[in-house]
């Protein structure tokens, strides 16, 4: 596999008996996996005193960025 800088690939895609197969470009990119976002904003309230002892809710800026990326995933 041809694996391009931006994250695509040109896959061949062999389409079966008869059919003539074609190229397709194919996102390889990895998304970022929203249980392991969710986890580390986990682990991180865990180990933050600021975020474990919030009672309304409010975070430090590490942990509202966690929090962030842990929403982004799961979009
Ligand atoms: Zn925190």
């Amino acid at each position: 596999m041809d694996e391009t800088t931006d994250g695509t690939a040109w896959v061949y895609q062999d389409s079966g008996s008869g059919a003539q197969g074609h190229m397709e470009l194919r996102t390889t990119a990895s998304l970022p996996d929203p249980l392991d976002a969710h986890r580390e904003h986990l682990a991180h309230i865990d180990d933050c005193g600021f975020c474990r002892e919030s009672v309304d809710g409010s975070m430090c800026h590490e942990g509202h960025q966690l929090w962030r990326a842990s929403r982004a995933a799961r979009a």
